[in-house]
């Protein structure tokens, strides 16, 4: 791979002179299962993949690629699974692929809720029951008006999403609300509007049901890495790695992007990330510095 062979790793530092920062994976804590990628139920207006409108792709991971991946990481320190997509709950396999991870650790699924109704509810708790290891569902939902969400997610979007974390705290689920910040706005007010929304409907929140990314804008950017004295351990590709059909990956905001790709499957593959990416400038420069973490 041409990052890893010692090519110059320069293309967003500083000076064009100065190499890339690199990261060591510390220990794989996190592993994530990219279950597809274009595959999706939501055209969202944000959505950092870029798909075919007029075309619903079907691009799922193979059942033998987790499955073997499940067994090549027996050893590692694993404390939590996540399924992602597109839309993981598309997956035809979904359930087996869920059932299969909750034998080695918690799953954490991160859905836009979309396909999560009463009755699939309760199917889902059923499969959490057969195991010790818990099922944690964050579920796509960036704005406590309507309006607002569906502004940005798509129209319907946000009573699907709101019926679906409903519906999981119905069957004893805590769920998650994963908010994408498009209108910048504070961690109180987020809180304090899905706060009141959701308790007028019996489900009172806390500060763990809220999760807050950052929106990054698509397209190329002038960020590059000006200061190279920041916390590596706050960045995932020092504690994770992502399964997607095409491989492995240094972390989730770069998966399929050829520039993070570290190995062919999870039994090889490299523990070194250069950080050599507008996105890396990015996340360096709000996690980096000591803001929180929120994918885990
Ligand atoms: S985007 Fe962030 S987590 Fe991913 S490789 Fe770059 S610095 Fe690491």
């Amino acid at each position: 791979m041409q990052n890893i062979e010692g090519q110059a790793h320069n293309s967003f530092c500083a000076t064009k002179f100065m190499s890339a920062p690199q990261v060591e994976l510390k220990e794989l804590n996190n592993l994530f299962f990219e279950l597809c990628y274009k595959a999706c139920n939501l055209k969202c207006k944000h959505c950092y993949i870029e798909k075919n409108p007029y075309k619903q792709e079907k691009d799922f991971i193979p059942l033998d690629k987790i499955k073997n991946a499940l067994l090549q990481t027996r050893g590692e320190n694993i404390s939590s699974i996540y399924l992602t997509g597109g839309e993981p709950l598309l997956h035809p396999d979904f359930n087996i692929i869920l059932r299969m991870c909750l034998k080695f650790s918690n799953v954490t699924v991160m859905s836009n809720g979309v396909l999560i109704n009463d009755k699939k509810a309760r199917f889902l708790r059923k499969i959490d029951d057969e195991n010790n290891f818990e099922t944690i569902y964050r579920i796509s939902l960036d704005h406590f008006d309507e309006l607002k969400n569906d502004e940005i997610r798509g129209r319907g979007s946000f009573r699907k999403a709101f019926g679906a974390i409903l519906n999981l705290a119905k069957y004893e689920f805590n769920p998650i609300i994963s908010v994408c910040n498009y209108y910048q706005e504070s961690r109180e007010d987020l809180f304090k509007g899905f706060y009141e929304l959701f308790k007028k409907h019996n489900f009172e929140i806390e500060d763990i049901n809220l999760k807050i990314m950052p929106y990054f804008e698509k397209g190329d950017s002038d960020d590059f890495i000006e200061d190279f004295d920041f916390d590596k351990t706050k960045l995932d590709c020092c504690n994770s790695r992502v399964l997607s059909a095409n491989g492995v990956y240094s972390c989730p905001a770069l998966s399929n992007d050829f520039r993070a790709r570290v190995g062919s499957d999870m039994s090889n593959y490299s523990k070194r990330t250069f950080l050599d990416t507008q996105k890396c400038a990015k996340c360096i420069k709000h996690f980096g510095k000591n803001q929180v973490n929120d994918w885990m």
